[in-house]
């Protein structure tokens, strides 16, 4: 079947990778990873250059394989959007990320947010804002701590998006545009959705020192988002140059490997201190 042959496309170049992870593999073993325990949440921080401080983590899924060991997201979230399994595992994420920022605000680490990845299968779900409220009310997660990170592919049928983001917005919780400048997206439509923030993609943010242009598309980001009163976010800042580029552009908010790489729960917890004073 064609779609099949597709898939098997896609993952000849897993094989090229030295992994001889199959989809059928994943797909059946995905299947059980939850119940498995065999996924894990981590987390990255989020810096304002600003007050010198963490205001936000976001959640990234891990998946560790018993016998192919650690399986990257980039490699099973899309077997996971097929499939639908992107359902229950983006839940996971969803109430692990909101249970452990709680425990966080309760140990009197300050109030920063947790970001979470929605997948546009997710955003697609008929009872997508009741689970997010029933996820807030079950961990005790007061919504402004939660911020729901989109990206501009999501956003095709227009009726849809507004009607999501407006309802997710009247729950409290913040939307980030994900991987902002890759995608479709103009000044009218933006100013018609309820987002807080835009998170600048890294591609802009890896070629900055020897890319003019993107130099320039990051200023015009910025520019467009003090026009639309948006908050404004670079991903993916891996070196002291970019950092100061970005600064020099008034972009106050990095997050990346310069700060610091994704951190299991116990990791951050021990980092927390250091980190704090970068
Ligand atoms: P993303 O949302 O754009 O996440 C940022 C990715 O960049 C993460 O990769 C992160 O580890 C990586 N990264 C962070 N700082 C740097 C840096 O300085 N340099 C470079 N080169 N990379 C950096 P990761 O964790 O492998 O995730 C890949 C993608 O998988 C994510 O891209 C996101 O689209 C998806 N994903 C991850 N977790 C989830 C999840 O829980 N749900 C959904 N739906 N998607 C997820
Ligand atoms: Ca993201
Ligand atoms: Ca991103
Ligand atoms: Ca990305």
């Amino acid at each position: 079947e064609a779609k099949h042959q597709n898939r098997s496309f896609e993952f000849f170049q897993f094989e090229m990778d030295g992994k001889a992870l199959d989809n059928l593999v994943i797909e059946n073993d995905l299947y059980h990873a939850l119940e498995k325990n065999q996924l894990v949440v981590v987390f990255q921080p989020q810096i304002d250059l600003c007050k010198g401080e963490i205001i936000g983590l976001e959640a990234l899924i891990r998946w560790h394989h018993p016998t192919h060991g650690f399986v990257s997201p980039g490699k099973f979230i899309s077997i996971a959007e097929e499939t639908g399994l992107i359902i229950p595992i983006g839940e996971w994420v969803l109430r692990t990320a909101c249970q452990q920022l709680k425990q966080w605000h309760d140990q009197g680490l300050p109030p920063f947010r947790v970001a979470v990845n929605l997948s546009i299968r997710q955003f697609y779900q008929q009872d997508l804002v009741e689970k997010v409220k029933e996820i807030l009310d079950e961990t005790g997660l007061a919504p402004e701590y939660l911020e729901l990170e989109v990206t501009e592919s999501m956003m095709m049928n227009i009726d849809h998006t507004k009607k999501t983001l407006d309802a997710l917005k009247q729950l409290g919780v913040q939307i980030a545009i994900d991987d902002f400048g890759t995608g479709y997206s103009s000044l009218s439509y933006l100013k018609h959705l309820p987002v807080d923030r835009l998170k600048i993609d890294r591609s802009f943010v890896s070629d900055i020192v020897s890319e003019h242009s993107d130099v320039t598309i990051i200023s015009t980001i910025i520019s467009m988002a003090q026009f639309l009163n948006l908050e404004v976010i670079a991903e993916g800042v891996e070196t002291l140059i970019q950092k100061e580029i970005l600064e020099s552009r008034r972009c106050m908010q990095i997050q990346g490997y310069l700060t610091s790489p994704p951190m299991t729960s116990e990791q951050f917890s021990e980092q927390f201190p250091k980190l704090q004073q970068k």
